[in-house]
């Protein structure tokens, strides 16, 4: 009789419509998948904790061993009901706990989880095999018409906020994927894409499939590395020939930096990018207070490219309850980094600057106000705002028609 293990991705609070979203999939546990299909073993994925009908599946299932991955810290809660599930259901299985949150933190996920055992890194065996994507059964409202791939796995790089260096210490580059390109849709998992030091010859054969047709886009889920660009200034023009949609870079320090990612940027417009298209990664709620953080906003929208905003918490910080519509959150709620002055209507209120910033950019459109993005006004109205000469002038007949507006070149404070 075959071995069973059953393979769960707990219920994470990703929205419905995200679930198959190519960040959401749980990419490790369908290489397993594979991996153990390969040594004979029966699989089953469960996606979430079962309810009615799909329990009878599963329960007949009945695995010998059930393996549930985690990812962010802070999720740590979602990991532990699961366990708490299976452990009900499936009294007799080993329940074996591991991904991002197991391997940074075994000895909390053990005791906190109560799992039976907690595996640490990444499944090197599994790697070479091609994710089980049959696993994902129900492919609504999103089907996976995409493949993720890595060209290498850790980074060359030991950022202090990143945990890369503990889950993939070393930096291990491939020199050719072609072999391994199924679809024509290729999202890229490398921690680091760039720092391959095979990139150019990978580069070139993805061109090579692009002109055969045999890719039509490709993304890269990390940030390129803007400091090996600035060595090798020609890959921005072959990532633009691979199809790479929305590229971006990282600003993690100071607005000091500002003439280096300028620089970056620049790369990337003549390789053919437009501003619009390029994001620019920011870690807000960190070590750069909110004043300077909204100086390097400020410059974003000078250089027109649009922010991708990550909000800080410590590799160890083992709850999240921030809630954009609640005011006064604490640091009992989730991480507010009040070591270099962020508060809670600080941490909301720049969130909610670089979304309006990104919505003037992407519609090229030189200030925000919710009437008119929610429609309530004719289009002659917003034509007319946006063909007025200055700023002065605008916000004039903003007035006069009651608009609300808001100008992205200005510092906003709560
Ligand atoms: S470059 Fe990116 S992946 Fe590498 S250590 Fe820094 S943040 Fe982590």
């Amino acid at each position: 009789m075959k071995k069973r293990i059953l393979l769960v991705e707990p219920d994470f609070p990703i929205p419905i419509k995200s679930k198959n979203h190519k960040n959401f999939l749980p990419i490790g546990l369908l290489k397993i998948a594979s991996y153990l299909r390969s040594k004979g073993i029966e699989v089953k994925l469960v996606r979430g904790i079962t309810k009615g009908i799909t329990d009878l599946d599963i329960l007949s299932f009945n695995p010998q061993e059930v393996w549930i991955t985690s990812l962010f810290t802070y999720w740590a809660k979602y990991v532990k009901d699961a366990v708490r599930h299976y452990k009900h259901v499936f009294p007799n299985a080993k329940i074996v706990v591991g991904g991002i949150y197991a391997s940074f933190m075994p000895d909390h996920c053990k005791k906190f989880t109560g799992c039976d055992e907690v595996k640490e890194g990444v499944l090197h065996e599994a790697e070479k095999y091609f994710p089980a994507y049959d696993l994902i059964t129900n492919a609504n409202p999103h089907p996976i018409d995409y493949q993720i791939i890595h060209t290498s796995r850790g980074c060359i790089r030991n950022c202090e906020f990143c945990g890369v260096k503990k889950i993939e210490p070393n930096f291990k580059p491939k020199s050719s994927v072609k072999e391994e390109i199924k679809k024509r849709k290729v999202v890229f998992y490398d921690n680091n894409f760039l720092a391959n030091t095979h990139i150019e010859d990978i580069l070139r054969e993805l061109i090579d499939l692009k002109k055969r047709k045999k890719i039509l886009w490709c993304e890269s889920q990390s940030g390129f590395d803007g400091r090996v660009l600035k060595e090798r200034p020609y890959l921005g023009e072959l990532l633009k020939k691979v199809g790479f949609r929305d590229p971006r870079i990282a600003w993690d320090w100071g607005y000091g930096q500002f003439q280096e990612i300028e620089e970056q940027i620049g790369i990337l417009r003549t390789g053919g990018y437009n501003s619009q298209d390029i994001y620019v990664f920011m870690l807000y709620n960190w070590e750069i207070p909110f004043e300077e953080m909204e100086r390097k906003r400020i410059k974003c929208w000078e250089w027109k490219v649009q922010i991708a905003d990550c909000r800080y918490r410590p590799l160890d910080q083992t709850f999240d309850e921030y809630n954009p519509w609640k005011k006064d959150q604490t640091k009992e709620d989730y991480h507010i980094h009040t070591e270099a002055g962020w508060t809670d209507a600080l941490v909301k209120q720049f969130r909610k600057n670089v979304r309006r910033q990104n919505i003037c950019v992407r519609h090229s459109f030189p200030f925000f106000s919710n009437v008119f993005e929610k429609k309530r006004v004719e289009k002659e109205v917003i034509r007319a705002a946006k063909l007025i000469k200055t700023k002065e002038e605008k916000i004039r007949y903003l007035q006069q028609i009651q608009a609300d507006y808001w100008f992205p070149d200005e510092i906003t404070y709560p």
